[in-house]
């Protein structure tokens, strides 16, 4: 895959301590092979590699102290670049209700993602949604969203499968004034193919709801696909952004990587699984840096906010800052993760966890975090804050009373070094980028 590509030759120049004109040079051909590879588009690859290229055999590369992180620094803002530079948001419409189309092919998670959107609008910023059942023509469609409805214990608007979807549209867009909903959410009909009768009917609910965004729902799995689908959509229809789903899956990454370049309209989310809670809002610099396999704190922070205790959430930020992060915190943080979700999906945005071989298909045992936490808890206070004084004869009591070996222990040390290395790098970085977003 492209993450464990990149991550190859990255490490091959990360420790070096000058990188020459043909270190660049073998470099960008790893990285243009492992771009088309992951089914990036052609020509921004090119573009890309360029960029880079430029940018690192310039001055601003030779001249620094550790130029293999330098190029490193130039690949993860090129990718940020390539995805959309700053993150996106979400409209909101003066006139309430704010309008928002959801249209897409067949099976690309249309109704899902309508689902997930309405969850996150309530959830995460206080919002109350209509969802709107216009996909007229699978019966089994209308049924989908109302069960949605039920779930999250929301409106649903649907006037059955006989009546027209701009109808249906006109009418729910009254309903959410008359029942001050200020989120209209269309779930519209999608076909295997892009043909007439479906664009001529988008366009007539587009002309007759003024939407303020027209997310087009994309599958990750179909690669090159998708561009070409997103591609089509924004010409005839006129988009304003992209929902990425399944990228939960084994997927290549490059439509993610290609789309923006594209079609100029950015990816405002992905969808990370099956589940209601499972969207996240597209933060490029995070995107390039799970691709590059630095992880993911910052989404993992963010879903400690939304899901678990936002003070702290907000204390561990600071600590990861400060570098003050100490065992107790870890050991929080297990409790925590824990009552985050699935657990293979949370390791999965942990730093380096790209680098553990085939982790998407281990299942995580949940034995083995209970193991990682008697260790811990068989760490004294002392231990827990300065980890450094954990010296051979108190690693060998920590395994003696926690019932696991010496090995087990070393490897935890080493696990909690790595990490809080990548958390620094990762917050030094973020200290850099830092702009906060509004929302909507
Ligand atoms: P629609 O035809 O565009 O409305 O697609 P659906 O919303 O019915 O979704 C099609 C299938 O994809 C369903 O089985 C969904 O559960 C699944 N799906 C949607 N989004 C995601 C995602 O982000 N991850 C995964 N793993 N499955 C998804
Ligand atoms: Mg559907």
């Amino acid at each position: 895959g492209l993450a464990e590509r990149l991550q190859g030759t990255m490490q091959k120049i990360r420790g070096k301590g000058k990188v020459s004109e043909s270190d660049v040079k073998e470099m960008m051909r790893e990285v243009r092979l492992a771009l088309l590879e992951a089914d990036v588009n052609f020509k921004v690859v090119k573009e890309f590699v360029k960029k880079v290229s430029e940018r690192s055999v310039g001055q601003e590369v030779m001249k620094s102290l550790t130029p293999g992180q330098q190029v490193i620094k130039v690949v993860k803002e090129e990718l940020t670049e390539l995805m959309g530079g700053e993150e996106s948001r979400i409209g909101t419409s003066k006139r309430p209700p704010t309008v928002i189309m959801m249209v897409g092919l067949q099976g690309a998670g249309k109704t899902t993602t309508t689902g997930k959107l309405a969850n996150l609008l309530r959830k995460k910023y206080n919002r109350k949604p209509l969802l709107v059942a216009a996909d007229v023509y699978r019966p089994a469609a209308i049924k989908q969203l109302e069960t949605l409805g039920k779930q999250l214990d929301m409106p649903v608007f649907s006037l059955g499968d006989q009546v027209s979807p701009v109808e249906i549209a006109k009418q729910a867009i009254q309903k959410a004034k008359d029942d001050h909903l200020d989120y209209v959410l269309i779930d519209t009909a999608g076909r295997l193919h892009i043909d007439e009768t479906l664009m001529d009917e988008l366009k007539q609910i587009k002309e007759l709801s003024s939407p303020e965004e027209i997310f087009l729902v994309v599958d990750s799995m179909t690669g090159q696909d998708a561009v070409n689908v997103a591609e089509s959509f924004n010409e005839q229809l006129g988009i304003t952004g992209v929902v990425l789903t399944k990228l939960d899956g084994d997927t290549r990454g490059g439509a993610a990587l290609s789309i923006r370049a594209v079609t100029g309209k950015p990816i405002k989310f992905v969808g990370m699984g099956e589940k209601l809670d499972a969207l996240e809002l597209f933060h490029p610099e995070r995107m390039a840096s799970r691709i590059l396999g630095m992880g993911d704190v910052l989404t993992l922070i963010e879903k400690a906010q939304t899901n678990v205790d936002e003070a702290k959430a907000k204390e561990l930020e600071q600590k990861m800052r400060t570098m003050s992060f100490t065992f107790d915190d870890f050991l929080d943080q297990l409790g925590q993760v824990r009552s985050m979700g699935p657990l293979d999906e949370i390791l999965k945005m942990l730093p380096g966890a790209n680098k553990m071989k085939g982790l998407s298909n281990v299942q995580v045992d949940e034995k083995q975090i209970g193991r990682v936490e008697a260790i811990i808890r068989s760490m004294t206070p002392a231990e827990k804050q300065q980890p450094e004084i954990i010296n051979a004869g108190r690693r060998k009591r920590i395994a003696r009373g926690s019932g696991t070996s010496i090995q087990e222990v070393n490897r935890l040390l080493k696990q909690f070094e790595d990490m809080k290395k990548m958390m620094k790098q990762m917050s030094a970085m973020q200290q850099k980028g830092k702009k906060k977003g509004g929302f909507p």
